[in-house]
């Protein structure tokens, strides 16, 4: 049964896989891991520029760890899950420093890596090694919670657990990094979240999901649980077309990226740009909301209000250090940003 399954699989990449992304051009574990990172959580036609872009400005491991980190972020502007370009860039510096440079190429080792769990180890080291590992990305969990119709939401550990061994029973020794290609590309294009298309899948007459009619019920989905919602202030002191941001602590939310100061209500305003060092007395400074929007995290929502603090006079009175600018807005500084600071930036620049 399990080398029925992967010659199916097999028989249907070498005529419909896809052969020609950019990180299959020629692969290299650095390539491959750079892919899979990105991919985590987005698409492929959305990773395909950003992935182009990165691997032009940092061509290898080593051009990767030894880059300011506000540039590796910056190439992450718009991805989101700023973790990942954090881990990457520090996996970078750990290969850099540890492995002279050499990518590891044992599974244990990549997996002690920032950033890098079993199933990207796995994809790594088969696709760009042809080594003999399984994979289970979110793609994979899908063909197979519905090929052998897995009760139970895939990321529980219970069900992962179960996923793990299909994968590690199903995956070939001969062509391994073909098939891992494979599963990933019938999980993208056929084994579609809705409306897999099943007509054209050649696993369609041993999937249990398909004989059952269960494709849109399986798998299970995260059960459902109420996010809080959180609100904040973002104050925007503003000199003609020039805003002040700061750079964010290396960790936690938006951690390396730049973006407005907060406050938690309309009182803290004034306080906190006095402390800024905005003179806000007689007038110089006069402040208008833009409209309110929510950005959601995993964990929360966050209602944000802009208010624009404008300025009358140029300010004189910061402390401009490394972690803080005035970003000018006809003239943007390459940074990382967080999305809702670069989709203020957009608002306050069509309001010129
Ligand atoms: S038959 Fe349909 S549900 Fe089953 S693996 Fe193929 S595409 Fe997915």
């Amino acid at each position: 049964m399990n080398s029925d399954f992967s010659q199916k699989v097999l028989a249907w990449f070498d005529i419909h896989g896809r052969k020609n992304l950019p990180w299959q051009a020629s692969k290299t574990p650095y390539s491959v891991w750079v892919s899979e990172i990105m991919l985590q959580q987005t698409q492929v036609k959305t990773v395909i520029p950003y992935f182009q872009r990165f691997m032009q400005s940092f061509p290898n491991v080593l051009d990767l760890a030894n880059a300011p980190q506000d540039e590796v972020l910056h190439h992450w502007t718009g991805l989101g899950y700023y973790a990942r370009a954090r881990n990457l860039q520090k996996a970078a510096q750990v290969i850099r420093d540890q492995y002279q440079g050499n990518f590891p190429q044992q599974i244990e080792q990549l997996i002690a890596l920032p950033g890098i769990g079993r199933s990207t180890a796995g994809a790594i080291l088969s696709l760009a090694c042809n080594q003999h590992h399984s994979i289970l990305d979110g793609n994979v969990k899908r063909v197979l919670a519905r090929y052998f119709a897995v009760e139970g939401w895939p990321g529980s550990k219970k069900v992962e657990t179960e996923l793990w061994q299909f994968a590690d029973q199903l995956t070939p020794a001969n062509r391994t990094g073909d098939y891992t290609q494979a599963m990933m590309d019938m999980g993208a294009t056929l084994c579609s979240r809705s409306k897999p298309k099943c007509d054209s899948c050649p696993l369609a007459s041993s999937c249990l999901a398909f004989v059952q009619g269960r494709q849109a019920e399986l798998p299970h989905k995260k059960p459902k649980k109420d996010i809080p919602v959180k609100s904040t202030i973002m104050l925007i002191p503003m000199w003609q077309q020039q805003v002040f941001i700061y750079k964010r602590p290396p960790s936690g939310l938006w951690g390396g990226l730049w973006g407005f100061h907060q406050v938690d209500s309309q009182q803290h305003i004034i306080p906190q740009a006095e402390k800024l060092g905005f003179d806000v007395s007689n007038d110089n400074a006069q402040q208008s909301e833009l409209p309110a929007f929510r950005h959601t995290f995993s964990h929360f929502h966050l209602d944000i209000t802009p208010v624009i603090l404008h300025l009358k006079q140029q300010p004189t009175g910061q402390v401009m250090e490394d972690s803080q600018m005035w970003f000018d807005l006809l003239a943007p500084q390459n940074v990382g940003l967080a999305a809702p600071t670069k989709k203020l930036f957009s608002t306050i620049s069509k309001n010129f």
